[in-house]
């Protein structure tokens, strides 16, 4: 099972869908940006939110940055 994310290109600003190995947890790579084709970097981040109800919600985000921005 992976999650489904949308975000933008740090270049071209086009909308990507992203699917995300919830299994690999908080993680960062280096893909091709599908539209222009440019080194991006992908940082997932999983926090985990318990509630009173004993379920735990996992919610991913991620930024997409530019390769010389990320070191
Ligand atoms: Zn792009």
């Amino acid at each position: 099972m992976q999650d489904l994310v949308v975000a933008g290109c740090p270049y071209c600003g086009e909308r990507l869908e992203l699917l995300i190995d919830p299994s690999g947890g908080s993680q960062e790579y280096t893909e091709d940006c599908q539209v222009c084709c440019q080194p991006m970097v992908v940082r997932v981040t999983y926090s985990q939110t318990e509630t009173d109800t004993e379920v735990e919600t996992e919610t991913v985000s991620v930024e997409l940055l530019q390769e010389d921005d990320a070191f």
